[in-house]
């Protein structure tokens, strides 16, 4: 599936609804480059959650976690591990394969242990139709 979005809003709104439709146990990947709406992305699927805290990159700890929502909801941010036994440490088997909701930025950096069923949303500029449009290709899932 793909979806093109024109500003911030509209991407924060796709986020929303994957949140508001996200089951137990769902991962997702999240891939795209600096500055590309990673976080506005997260943000939405937090809002769809119940999360009313304010969400932002969990870039020097690993994993967020936000437990006032209606299910648990795992923000991981793996662009600084070193190695993949850094996953270990942190017990990561019980959060990708507990009930409740994982999001991994930069996932690519820890492939092997992704699940296989794991809901992949790549986010990407097209400069040549505008400044604040984004592709949002999400590979895993049928429908919004
Ligand atoms: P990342 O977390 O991927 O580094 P951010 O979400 O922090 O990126 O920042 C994305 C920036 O791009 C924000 O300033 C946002 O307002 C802007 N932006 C412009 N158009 C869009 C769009 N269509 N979707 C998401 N963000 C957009
Ligand atoms: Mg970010």
């Amino acid at each position: 599936m793909i979806i093109e979005t024109k500003n911030a809003r509209e991407t924060y709104e796709v986020g929303e609804k994957i949140g508001r439709k996200a089951r137990p146990g769902q991962v997702y990947t999240l891939m795209g480059d600096l500055g590309v709406g990673k976080t506005v992305f997260t943000q939405g699927v937090a809002n769809g959650l119940g999360i009313t805290e304010p969400v932002s990159s969990p870039t020097f700890t690993i994993i967020q976690e936000y437990e006032e929502g209606r299910l648990p909801f795992y923000h991981f941010d793996v662009y600084r591990i070193g190695c993949i036994e850094e996953m270990d440490e942190i017990g990561y088997e019980d959060y990708f394969y507990g009930n409740g909701i994982c999001l991994i930025e930069w996932a690519n950096l820890i492939e092997e242990i992704i699940p296989e069923d794991a809901i992949s949303i790549t986010i990407e500029k097209d400069l040549e139709k505008g400044f604040d449009y984004r592709r949002i290709r999400i590979e895993g899932m049928e429908e919004l």
